[in-house]
């Protein structure tokens, strides 16, 4: 047992050493990735429940590393996140996503806003609201083509703060997404100070409905909690038809998800938008 036990704490000390240089790896990988431009930005496509079009796309960020090909953002957010190149990596997005909107909607009008993700540390940097309107003049972007998507996770720290920023924000003229919506904690309060226009309903859960009455019950009541609230509501992660029909039936305003379309470059949003797909 003493062995075995000795055994063990080798072991996590292994695992740890093992963990902690993938980290080290991971953030060098940032670093050079910052500085050579390694990141691009794919668009998944929103679909409005009632027309049936797209008239949204929510920006994903992309990693392709030379050697080690791609990386998945939930991979690698956190390490930015940790790092601090989060600052960095999201002043790209932000960049990008408000330049390549800019481009997507003067050639397709009826694409009218563009959802980009934001972590907590960017939304703490003093300079960010600053950052954002710098960027919409030199663009020349109207602030109701932004999308801001939060999670309930700024709250940690700084609360208070952040929603002084956040009201700015919508000030301005920009809407605001509460995204994941259901796997955090306290959400009714969240939905009670949280200057939003948006509700994503969490994929877990969209993916749980379609053989248990709990999980309708649960999207049901969220959306006309929504609604009564005034906000709109997106369903994240719809796969099936099913899943749509009963999203449909249960008045949800937008769907995303691979039943609709998957994130797509930009050759494949350009094919998609020349072409749109109806649901
Ligand atoms: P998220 O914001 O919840 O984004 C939705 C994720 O669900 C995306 O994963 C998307 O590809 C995936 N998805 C969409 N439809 C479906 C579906 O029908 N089925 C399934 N299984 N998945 C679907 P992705 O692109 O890998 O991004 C993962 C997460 O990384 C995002 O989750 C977001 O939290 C974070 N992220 C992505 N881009 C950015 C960014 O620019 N900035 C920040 N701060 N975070 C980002
Ligand atoms: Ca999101
Ligand atoms: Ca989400
Ligand atoms: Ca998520």
């Amino acid at each position: 047992a003493k062995a075995a036990g000795r055994n063990r704490i080798l072991f996590f000390n292994y695992e740890m050493k093992e963990a902690f240089e993938k980290q080290h790896m991971m953030e060098q990988g940032l670093r050079e990735a910052i500085k050579h431009n390694h990141f691009n930005l794919v668009y998944q496509p929103q679909f409005n429940l009632k027309t049936g079009r797209t008239e949204s796309l929510e920006a994903l960020l992309r990693w392709r590393h030379p050697e080690w090909g791609m990386i998945s953002p939930a991979e690698f957010i956190p390490v930015a996140e940790e790092s601090g190149y989060i600052k960095e990596i999201g002043d790209w997005v932000l960049e990008t996503a408000i330049r390549e909107i800019k481009s997507i909607h003067q050639e397709y009008v009826h694409i009218s806003a563009v959802a980009i993700n934001v972590s907590a540390l960017q939304l703490r940097e003093a300079y960010f609201v600053h950052r954002l309107k710098t960027l919409l003049k030199k663009y020349q972007v109207n602030p109701g083509l932004i999308e801001i998507e939060i999670t309930e996770s700024i709250f940690i720290e700084g609360g208070e703060e952040v929603l002084e920023t956040l009201k700015e924000i919508r000030g301005m003229g920009i809407s605001i997404a509460l995204d994941d919506f259901g796997t955090g904690y306290s959400s009714l309060n969240y939905l009670r100070i949280l200057p939003i226009n948006r509700v994503k309903i969490d994929r877990s859960f969209v993916q749980k409905m379609e053989n248990d009455t709990r999980v309708q019950a649960i999207i049901k009541s969220v959306i006309d909690l929504s609604h009564n609230l005034g906000f709109n509501i997106v369903a994240e992660g719809v796969e099936t038809q099913k899943q749509l029909l009963l999203l449909k039936s249960m008045n949800a305003d937008v769907i995303q998800g691979f039943y609709g379309s998957k994130p797509l470059n930009w050759t494949q949003l350009h094919e998609f938008l020349k072409e749109p797909q109806t649901l």
